[in-house]
C-alpha cells in the first residue's frame, strides 16, 4: 500500500468504513450520534462494537483501549485484549457495546485537583463518537472523555466539548438574526507544531534532557542560529527519512499532515496539518506528538517537544490557527461580498476582538507552564502581553466605523453597516514579522503563544468560551430589535470603541510596546505564578459556569493542578542540577585540574624554567569556579528544603519562581563558564555543538 490516497485513513474506523461494514440502521444511528451528540442505544452499540472489532482484528489488533487525555498533559490508555474464554477451554475474540461506550480505568493516580477522593477513585471514560476510533500498533484506540462519577471533568476533552457546545448555541442565535439557517456551528483548528531532533546517543548522555526535557547546563556553541541558514534549508537525509515515515503513519491515521520545513534554530523543525474540527484537531495533535517521539527513536534520534530545550537558541511553540464555520462549511471569519455578508463578518470579528480583550488573562493562563515561561517575552516568541494584529487596512476600516468618518478618502463615503459594501482590503502581508500573539490572517486567527508540548485543548476551551460570551451578549442586545441594521451599527461601533486598546499592529518585541501596553491598561503577566491567581477570579468563574464549561470546583481543581505541576517541574529541574553538579561536573573539573597540576610538575621537573602559563592560569580559574559552583549548588540544595514550608500552592509556586529559579540560573552561569575552559575529554556531557549539529 504505497499510494497516499489508499493509505489515507486506512487505520481509522471512519464514516466510509462504517458505511461499508455496518448494517444501515446502525450506521444511521452512529451518524446521528455524531451529528447531535446523542448516546448510542446499547443494542446498536453491540453491533458497532462487533463490527469495529472484526475490522480491528483484520488490521492486526489484538487489544482495545479507551484513549483519553487526563490533566497531566499526556494521553493515557489501559489495554485490554479482546480475548474471552469459552467453556471448552478455548477463547473467542469479543468486544461488547458497553465496553465501547463506557470504560472504567483504575484512575486513582491521575491528578484530580481534589475533585475525587481516593475511596471513589474510579472515574469513567465515555466514547466521543465525533472522534473516530483508530489502530495504533496492536491496539484499537477509542477516543474518550474522562469524568468522575459525579460528572466532574477529569480530563482535557470534556470541557473542550462543552465549550464547543457553548459557542454553537450562541453563534446560532446570532446567525438567526441574519436569517442564516445554519444547523450547527463548529470551531476549527490547525495547529502548527515545532520540535527539535537530536541524536539519541548524545541525548542518552544528558541526565537533564532525560529527566526534564531541556538542557539545564550548556555553554553556547561557536555557531548557533545567527546565520539563519537552517530556516527552510535543505532537509538532512536522516531527518527526511523520519519525516517520510511520520507522514505515512499520520496519513494512515487520517491526520492531514501537510507541510514540513526546517525552523530557525539548528535541529528545529515544524509540521503543519490541514485544519479540522477543534476536538479532532486536538486528538490529532496529541497523536502527532506521540508519533514524532516514537518514530524519531526508530531513526536513532530523540524528538524534543520542550518549549526551551536550549538556552540562547529559539524555543518551540505551537501556532493555533482558529476559526468558526457552519456545518455547511461556511467560514464565518471570511469577509463577504455583499453588505449583508460584510455585516455578519464584522459582527463575528468583533466578537473575537471583545473576547480577547475581556479575557486576556484567561488566554495568557491557557498557555502558562514552566516550560513556556522561558519563551514568552524573550524576543523569540510573542510577549506575555496579549494583543491582536488586524493589519492596517482592516484596522482603518474599523476606526472609520467607530468615528463615523470615511474610510476611502477619495470617495468619502461613510460606512453604514448592512448598507454599504465593505471596501476590499488585501490580506495584510506585513504580519510576516510574527511578533503578534494573536493575528488575523485573512479568514482565521492565529494564536501564537502556545508552548510546543502542551495540548491545544486549554487554549481552545478559553477561545470558544470567551467568544461564546461575546456572541451571547450580542444576541441578547440584538434580538427583537425593530431596526436591526441600526442596532447592529451601534453595537459594532461601540464594541470597536470599547475594545480597540487590544489592537496593535506594530512590533511586539519592542520595549516601547510593553510600555504602551501598560498605558493602555493591558495585562502583562510574566510568569505562570503571576497569572494563575486570575484563573479563579469572580469574572472568570462566572464565565465558565454560565456557559457550563467548568463548575467553580472544576476550575479550582485545575488551578491547583497547574500550580502544583509548575512547582513539581522546577523541583525536578533543581534536583537534577544538584545531582549533575555533585556526581559529574565537580568531579570532572577536579580531575582536569589534577591532570593539569601533574603536567606542571612533570614539565618543571624536565625543564625548570618552562613556561606554564596556560596550566597555571587554568588551574587557578577552574579552582575558583569549582568553589563558586560548590557554594551555589549547596545554596540551591538548601533553598529546596525551604520550599516545603510554604504551605499553600500559590505561595509554593511563587517561592520556586523567586528563590529556586534564581538559584538555578546562578549555578548554571558558573558551570557554563567552567565548561568553556575544560578539556572536552573531561567534560561529562555532549556539548551544545554536539547536540545541535550532530544529526546529518
Ligand atoms: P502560515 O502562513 O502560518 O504557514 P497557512 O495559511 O499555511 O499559514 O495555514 C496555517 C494553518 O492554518 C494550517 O494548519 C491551516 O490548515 C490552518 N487553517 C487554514 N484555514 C483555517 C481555518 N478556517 N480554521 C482553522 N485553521 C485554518
Ligand atoms: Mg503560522
Amino acid at each position: 500500500m504505497n499510494k497516499v490516497t489508499e493509505m489515507f485513513g486506512s487505520k481509522v474506523f471512519n464514516s466510509a468504513t462504517m458505511k461499508e461494514r455496518l448494517p444501515k440502521e446502525a450506521y444511521k444511528a452512529v451518524q446521528n450520534a455524531i451529528k447531535n451528540g446523542k448516546r448510542l442505544d446499547i443494542t446498536v452499540a453491540d453491533v458497532v462494537a462487533n463490527s469495529m472489532k472484526d475490522w480491528a482484528i483484520e488490521n492486526g489488533a489484538t487489544h482495545f483501549t479507551h484513549w483519553f487525555q487526563p490533566m497531566t498533559g499526556v494521553t493515557a490508555e489501559k489495554h485490554d485484549s479482546f480475548i474471552s474464554p469459552t467453556d471448552d477451554g478455548h477463547i473467542i475474540m469479543e468486544f461488547k457495546g458497553k465496553e465501547l461506550v463506557q470504560g472504567e480505568p483504575d484512575a486513582s493516580s491521575f491528578p484530580s485537583g481534589g475533585l475525587r477522593a481516593t475511596f471513589e477513585a474510579r472515574g469513567y471514560t465515555a466514547w466521543d463518537p465525533t472522534s473516530f476510533a483508530f489502530i495504533k500498533g496492536n491496539t484499537l484506540c477509542i477516543p474518550t472523555a474522562f469524568c468522575s462519577y459525579g460528572g466532574e471533568a477529569l480530563d482535557k476533552k470534556t470541557p473542550l466539548l462543552r465549550s464547543m457546545e457553548a459557542i454553537n448555541k450562541q453563534a446560532l442565535r446570532v446567525l438567526k438574526l441574519f436569517g442564516n439557517e445554519a444547523t450547527s456551528v463548529k470551531t476549527t483548528v490547525g495547529p502548527e507544531q515545532e520540535y527539535f531532533l537530536v541524536d539519541k546517543e548524545m541525548y542518552d548522555k544528558r541526565p537533564d534532557l532525560l529527566y526534564t526535557g531541556r538542557t539545564l547546563f550548556g555553554a553556547k556553541s561557536p555557531k548557533g542560529q545567527e546565520l539563519d541558514d537552517h530556516y527552510f534549508g535543505t532537509i538532512k537525509s536522516r531527518v527526511a527519512a523520519f519525516m517520510e515515515e511520520l507522514n505515512e503513519e499520520l496519513w494512515k491515521l487520517g491526520i492531514l499532515a501537510k507541510t514540513e520545513h526546517n525552523e530557525v534554530a539548528p535541529a528545529q523543525h515544524e509540521l503543519a496539518p490541514i485544519f479540522t474540527t477543534t476536538n479532532i484537531a486536538t486528538d490529532h495533535n496529541q497523536i502527532t506528538m506521540e508519533l514524532m517521539q516514537r518514530i524519531a527513536k526508530k531513526h536513532g534520534m530523540v524528538c524534543l517537544l520542550h518549549e526551551k530545550p536550549f538556552a540562547g537558541v529559539n524555543g518551540s511553540g505551537k501556532h493555533n490557527n482558529w476559526s468558526i464555520s457552519t456545518a455547511e462549511g461556511v467560514n464565518l471569519l471570511e469577509p463577504g461580498e455583499t453588505p449583508h455578508e460584510n455585516a455578519q463578518f464584522l459582527l463575528f470579528l468583533c466578537s473575537v476582538i471583545k473576547a480577547v480583550d475581556d479575557y486576556q488573562d484567561l488566554l495568557r493562563i491557557s498557555v502558562a507552564s514552566a516550560g513556556n515561561d522561558h519563551r514568552l517575552g524573550a524576543n523569540e516568541a510573542p510577549p506575555a502581553v496579549v494583543s491582536i494584529f488586524l493589519g492596517e487596512e482592516l484596522t482603518e476600516i474599523l476606526e472609520s466605523i467607530a468615528s463615523d468618518s470615511s474610510y476611502d478618502s477619495k470617495e468619502r463615503v461613510q460606512m453604514k453597516i448592512g448598507v454599504h459594501v465593505l471596501p476590499r482590503f488585501p490580506k495584510d502581508t506585513t504580519d510576516r514579522n510574527r511578533t503578534s500573539p494573536f493575528a488575523f490572517t485573512g479568514n482565521k486567527f492565529e494564536f501564537r503563544m502556545l508552548g510546543s508540548s502542551a495540548s491545544v485543548s486549554g487554549a481552545n476551551i478559553v477561545l470558544n468560551t470567551a467568544v461564546a460570551e461575546s456572541l451571547k451578549q450580542f444576541a441578547d442586545e440584538l434580538e427583537g430589535k425593530e431596526n436591526f441594521n441600526d442596532a447592529l451599527h451601534d453595537l459594532i461601533k461601540r464594541v470597536i470603541k470599547e475594545h480597540k486598546r487590544i489592537i496593535f499592529n506594530g512590533n511586539g518585541y519592542d520595549d516601547a510596546w510593553i510600555a504602551e501596553a501598560e498605558k493602555r491598561g493591558l495585562l502583562n503577566l510574566k510568569s505562570t505564578p503571576d497569572c494563575l491567581p486570575y484563573y479563579i477570579s469572580e469574572k472568570n468563574e462566572k464565565l465558565f459556569s454560565e456557559h457550563k464549561v467548568f463548575s467553580p470546583s472544576e476550575l479550582n481543581a485545575r488551578y491547583e493542578i497547574k500550580l502544583e505541576t509548575y512547582s513539581k517541574i522546577l523541583n525536578i529541574e533543581a534536583l537534577t542540577m544538584v545531582d549533575m553538579v555533585n556526581k559529574d561536573i565537580l568531579p570532572a573539573i577536579s580531575a582536569f585540574i589534577g591532570k593539569l597540576s601533574k603536567g606542571v610538575n612533570e614539565k618543571k621537573a624536565a625543564v625548570a624554567t618552562a613556561d606554564c602559563k596556560y596550566e597555571e592560569k587554568t588551574i587557578a580559574r577552574l579552582s575558583t569556579l569549582a568553589s563558586v559552583i560548590y557554594d551555589r549548588c549547596e545554596a540551591l540544595d538548601k533553598a529546596l528544603i525551604g520550599a516545603m514550608d510554604e504551605g499553600d500552592a500559590l505561595k509554593t509556586a511563587a517561592y520556586y519562581k523567586d528563590v529556586i529559579f534564581k538559584a538555578m540560573n546562578e549555578l548554571r552561569i558558573s558551570v557554563d563558564e567552567a565548561e568553556v575552559i575544560t578539556d572536552r575529554k573531561y567534560w561529562p556531557y555532549p556539548s551544545y555543538g554536539d547536540l545541535l549539529f550532530s544529526v546529518r
